[in-house]
């Protein structure tokens, strides 16, 4: 039903396939993709050489193929170790490729044997795999779908497995092979199992690329350039997140609104892009003070929010206004001298079961009043009777 040049066929032209697919993905720069691209071309090269050689390939095929088959499972390691940001090769497996090659050759053209040269091979691919099974699972993000890491980890353990499979059947002398992919049943399953597997691991590639890309579209839109803090919308979408967790784990949260004092003025002395500096600057500072933990995001122009888990309203008043001391004590080096900037805040904590807007609505009045007691100051909302928080001089007005 199968003969060898049939599967190779089918092989060669996944493998084409897989690589021109690869191939769209260049311009994302996901690293290790040039070396899943080469494993395709590599494999394609082997499986070409092996259909032309009919049904009985010359030692020089042989070695050939073979050291193309070993080299593109190692290029698909090298890839995946690259993808994880980890180094592509080790020593040892340097070393082991070579003396594969090197057994490959002396058991071809020296002291033929078919069931030496499988036992060998067998051992480097089942390494192989499996390594990229392990490095897959275990280096796969927590925070993104695991559907894709884990296709990819199950395809590559079995395709380890079935290699492990094939030496043990070599080398403990179950099925004795004469020549090269010598067609026997468990060849033809072997050959099949291979033709099914390394689509499978090819495709696995392409969705974990894929899922790289979507993690950086995903960061792009939650992020805001300029600032680094979460945009608007996806620190409304984390803030409803937390209030949905401490209304389950009866716990609290506080928010703050920031606003920077005469920030229209700022630009009007500096400049639009040293205005553009000084709202980065300001990020950086916040960033910094913050914890982990806490959530901070640009609700708009020069104002922000920042959310602060399993903290009370006067903690979170006291956090806030070592954010406002440290920025006022701060410069920033402008084109015509420095420039110095503070902000106004409102705080509020979050009641049992109240709507996000509300509370975000008593922080940002709190805010109101910080700007209508002078500006420079942080301001707990009016819930618990007004408190101002340490305020030392009101914001000087840029000239
Ligand atoms: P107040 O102390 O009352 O908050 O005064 P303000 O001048 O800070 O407030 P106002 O709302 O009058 O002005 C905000 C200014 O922030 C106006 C707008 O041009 C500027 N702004 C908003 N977004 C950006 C930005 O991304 N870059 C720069 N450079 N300026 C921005
Ligand atoms: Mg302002
Ligand atoms: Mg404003």
């Amino acid at each position: 039903m199968f003969s060898s040049v049939t599967l190779y066929v089918v092989g060669i032209m996944s493998g084409a396939i897989s690589a021109v697919v690869f191939g769209s993905l260049v311009r994302s720069r996901i690293p290790g993709l040039f070396r899943w691209i080469s494993a395709n071309v590599l494999i394609v090269a082997a499986l070409v050489a092996l259909a032309f050689s009919d049904s009985s390939p010359t030692p020089l095929t042989v070695v050939f193929a073979s050291s193309l088959f070993a080299g593109a499972a190692f290029l698909v390691l090298q890839g995946c170790r690259l993808f994880f940001g980890l180094r592509p090769s080790r020593l040892h497996e340097v070393v082991a490729f070579v003396l594969l090659v090197a057994g490959i050759v002396h058991w071809s053209f020296f002291s033929p044997n078919a069931d030496a040269r499988i036992v060998v091979m067998s051992g480097f691919l089942a390494y192989v795999r499996l390594m990229v099974a392990w490095t897959t699972y275990t280096k796969r993000p927590l925070h993104r779908p695991g559907y894709s890491y884990q296709f990819v980890a199950i395809v590559a353990a079995v395709g380890g497995f079935v290699h492990i499979a094939r030496g043990l059947a070599a080398g403990l002398g179950w099925e004795h092979h004469t020549r090269f992919l010598e067609p026997t049943p468990m060849t033809i399953a072997f050959l099949a199992l291979g033709i099914v597997t390394l689509p499978c691991l090819s495709i696995g590639a392409l969705m974990l690329a894929y899922d790289r890309m979507a993690e950086r579209m995903e960061r792009l839109a939650a992020i805001d350039e300029l600032t680094g803090a979460l945009v608007r919308r996806e620190f409304m979408a984390q803030a409803e997140l937390q209030l949905e967790r401490t209304n389950r784990t009866k716990s609290r949260f506080a928010v703050a609104i920031l606003d920077i004092d005469h920030f229209k003025a700022v630009n009007d002395a500096h400049g639009h892009a040293a205005g553009d500096r000084a709202l980065a600057h300001f990020s950086s500072i916040v960033s910094q003070g913050i914890r982990r933990g806490d959530i901070f995001g640009r609700l708009g122009g020069e104002e922000f929010a920042i959310l602060f888990p399993e903290t009370t309203r006067a903690d979170a008043l006291t956090l806030v206004n070592s954010l406002r001391l440290h920025l006022a004590a701060s410069t920033l080096s402008v084109l015509h001298g420095e420039l110095t900037c503070t902000f106004s805040a409102g705080v509020d904590e979050y009641q049992a079961n109240e709507m996000l807007a509300n509370l975000m609505a008593r922080a940002d009045a709190a805010l109101y009043s910080a700007k209508a007691m002078g500006r420079n100051r942080v301001v707990s909302a009016v819930s618990t009777g007004d408190e101002t928080a340490d305020v030392t001089k009101d914001s000087p007005k840029p000239t």
